[in-house]
């Protein structure tokens, strides 16, 4: 790959854009700059609105809103590079764009299970990377020298290292890590305003839907073992919803001591996202791709439903009932 000469970039990031998907791409988009690149930032739909403070998120495009500029770009793109995801399928409506333009060099910068074979120009595919904000790091301070690290991109480092590991409490933890995060203190981030704008920062809708969620809305199955939320999309107006309000709901019923497996259906128009988490050896990567068309890491995983919500969530109980027997 010839990455001194002049080249139009893309850099893409997943469906539902979260703090490691953004974070990452602002960094990396900034250092492909400093080297001379042109850089476009694009991710199929919307961030979350407690993510809308983060440093440089201006320059991040919604295909959703801006589909005809992207799919120009897209066009033009010497390089795409693809961030916190490795299925092009991710990208939802957004793929065709990128399929189109064959002639674009691609790079994968991503720390989830099972990279496609040969698909990628170049593979940083590290599945026991807590996220792919670390991984971008560690490529900076090769590439550029980790001086090219200001507190704005150390900020957004962060971020996605933060959210990512469940502020620093899921997996691959490891001594690195907060190595790493020990630079970005010295870069100048400041943590407590960083947790303050992303944890803090809540609508008073979202509150009472997690309210709703927990409380009406939570079915415990398998003798405690796993547990169920769903929303329908009449539900969520109900509650002002807005993109991001149910971001973290799955992890609540993993606090119920037994509790292996936790699942949230959000309906939205066209589908249902499902959404797991486990604790330990249960396997939701496998369950994902196996009854929900998705995937991800063994103790978070997601996929999509096109059946009622009635049927998916029959589907999910007998799942469980087969794989907790
Ligand atoms: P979330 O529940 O936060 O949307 O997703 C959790 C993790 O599951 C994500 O980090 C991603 O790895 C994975 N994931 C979510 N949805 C999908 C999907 O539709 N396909 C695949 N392959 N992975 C997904
Ligand atoms: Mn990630």
């Amino acid at each position: 790959m010839a990455a001194q000469e002049f080249m139009n970039v893309l850099v893409l990031s997943h469906y539902n854009p979260d703090g490691d998907a953004l974070g990452a791409s602002i960094a990396w988009a900034r250092v492909l700059e400093g080297m001379g690149h042109s850089v476009m930032c694009v991710v199929p739909n919307k961030f979350p609105y407690f993510l809308d403070w983060m440093p440089g998120i201006e320059r991040i495009r919604i295909f959703t809103e801006h589909g005809d500029e992207i799919r120009a770009a897209a066009a033009e793109a010497d390089l795409v590079c693809c961030l916190d995801f490795n299925n092009i399928s991710r990208l939802e409506g957004l793929s065709e764009a990128i399929e189109a333009n064959t002639k674009a060099q691609k790079l994968l910068i991503d720390h989830h299970l099972d990279p496609p074979e040969g698909y990628f120009d170049l593979v940083f595919s590290y599945p026991h990377a807590s996220s792919t904000s670390y991984i971008v790091f560690k490529l900076i301070v090769e590439l550029v020298g980790v001086e090219a690290i200001d507190r704005d991109m150390a900020t957004d480092l962060y971020v996605g290292m933060m959210t990512d590991t469940g502020n620093f409490s899921y997996s691959y933890l490891t001594p690195d890590l907060f190595r790493v995060v020990a630079t970005l203190v010295e870069r100048g981030i400041d943590i407590p305003d960083i947790n303050r704008r992303v944890y803090n920062s809540y609508s008073e809708g979202r509150v009472r839907l997690l309210s709703y969620a927990l409380g009406p809305k939570m079915e415990v199955l398998a003798k405690g073992q796993a547990a169920l939320i769903s929303l329908k999309e009449s539900e969520l107006r109900r509650f002002k919803f807005r993109q991001g309000d149910s971001e973290g709901f799955v992890n609540y019923p993993l606090s119920i001591e037994g509790v292996k497996m936790s699942a949230l259906f959000l309906q939205n128009h066209r589908f249902i996202r499902v959404s797991l988490r486990s604790r330990g050896d249960v396997d939701v990567n496998d369950f994902a791709r196996r009854y929900f068309d998705g995937g991800g890491h063994r103790n978070a995983a997601g996929g999509k439903s096109t059946d009622t919500m009635e049927i998916t969530i029959e589907r999910f109980r007998a799942a469980v009932k087969e794989y907790f027997q």
